[in-house]
């Protein structure tokens, strides 16, 4: 079957049976049918990104044997892993990364639990590739889409993460974040002003312990209290504005970087938290957003719902910590049409390493991203209706 037939398929509804995960997987051995030809196609890949070169005289000429994962240089004979230091850093397997990314990259989103099964790999790598990918994804969400309050999407909060309460339902996290974000002088409440005082410096002495690399270190570094604009800090640091925007991420999922309305960002700290008249005004937003009277326009609404019922239906239920992850899922499956072969592979060799420790620290933010309808050709305008 010619790929385009199979689009054709896959374009008429949400749900992929088992019929056409089998059909694609058939495809996608056909093409791959090794190990070595995975690797090989993501080493190709590699070359085509023009992202691999020498880890010691950056020489962009790598000798290497086809599937072979070590390449040597001929110019200083070292030996280079392709895959070290790169998203890709300290895979096992080639295979399963490479048939999730393909898969994806047909709008085919399925999740961790099947994905499992399907590829043959346990639960939890499983897991790990899903949640990779989507730190990936949702980095892209940034100019595509509407910010939201993350409590709209309060109905999908069924699983419990490591930011849940003991004994607490998972929407507590909801609660708590929201909580942590209330404006202390609205609450007037001392011992809450001190809590979140207390909170936000523990993490602000955290920040000074963590280990940044050589990017993320420099762009840290250059950023202040004061808000700077993207493009001027990639000038300051006089780096392209990739590894800028993927140092930004880091910073921002490690919690020491604020971004701002406009493409600007600040250091993360105490004043920033409780002074910074932008924050004071999301936070304001927030609120009004919280606040049951407020009434999401019509279209507003009818995203947010054609969001639930995606998450409803392929992941029954999420943890608020990784929401975004979900909408960023959801974002794949709706730009299937327009979506571009290769893209997602793309993106992946220019991200920057993400280690497990980044995955368990990262919390989705206040306000989400939520992808626009992929048939945004107008809102329906009946019956607007409150949250
Ligand atoms: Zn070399």
């Amino acid at each position: 079957m010619s790929d385009n037939s199979l689009n054709f398929n896959l374009f008429s509804g949400l749900v992929v049976t088992d019929e056409i995960l089998n059909v694609l997987l058939r495809q996608f051995n056909a093409k791959f049918p090794t190990e070595k030809d995975c690797l090989e196609e993501l080493y190709r890949r590699a070359k085509v990104e023009n992202v691999f070169c020498c880890r010691y005289c950056k020489n962009k000429k790598i000798e290497k044997k086809y599937g072979d994962r070590v390449g040597k240089c001929p110019r200083c004979y070292q030996r280079t892993w392709f895959t070290g230091g790169t998203f890709f850093n300290r895979i096992r397997t080639a295979r399963p990364w490479l048939l999730a990314i393909w898969l994806m990259e047909r709008g085919v989103v399925i999740s961790s639990s099947r994905f499992h099964k399907f590829a043959g790999i346990a639960q939890s790598s499983a897991l790990n590739i899903f949640k990779k990918i989507m730190m990936v994804v949702q980095n892209h969400m940034q100019e595509v889409g509407e910010t939201l309050p993350s409590s709209f999407f309060e109905l999908v909060f069924f699983k419990r993460s490591r930011e849940t309460k003991a004994r607490e339902h998972p929407l507590s996290e909801q609660e708590e974040m929201e909580k942590q974000l209330a404006v202390p002088a609205v609450s007037g409440d001392a011992n809450c002003e001190k809590d979140i005082y207390n909170s936000l410096e523990a993490k602000e002495k955290e920040s000074l312990g963590i280990e940044f690399d050589r990017c993320e270190k420099e762009v840290y570094d250059i950023l202040s209290a004061d808000p700077i604009h993207i493009d001027t800090l990639c000038q300051k640091a006089k780096l392209p504005v990739n590894k800028i925007s993927a140092a930004l991420t880091m910073l921002e999922l490690r919690g020491v970087a604020v971004r701002l309305a406009g493409d600007r960002y600040t250091r993360y700290t105490v004043s920033t938290e409780l002074k910074g008249s932008e924050l004071e005004t999301s936070k304001i937003k927030l609120k009004l957003f919280s606040q049951p009277s407020f009434a999401a326009s019509a279209g507003i609404k009818e995203l947010v719902d054609a969001a639930i019922s995606f998450i409803r239906n392929k992941f029954h239920g999420v943890s608020r910590k990784y929401l975004q992850n979900y909408l960023a899922a959801y974002w794949l499956e709706l730009a299937k049409p327009k979506w571009k072969r290769n893209l997602l592979l793309k993106w992946c060799w220019h991200f920057e390493p993400i280690c497990y420790k980044q995955i368990l620290a990262y919390v989705s933010p206040v306000e989400v991203k939520l992808p626009p309808n992929a048939s945004s050709a107008g809102f329906s305008k009946s019956g607007v209706q409150s949250f």
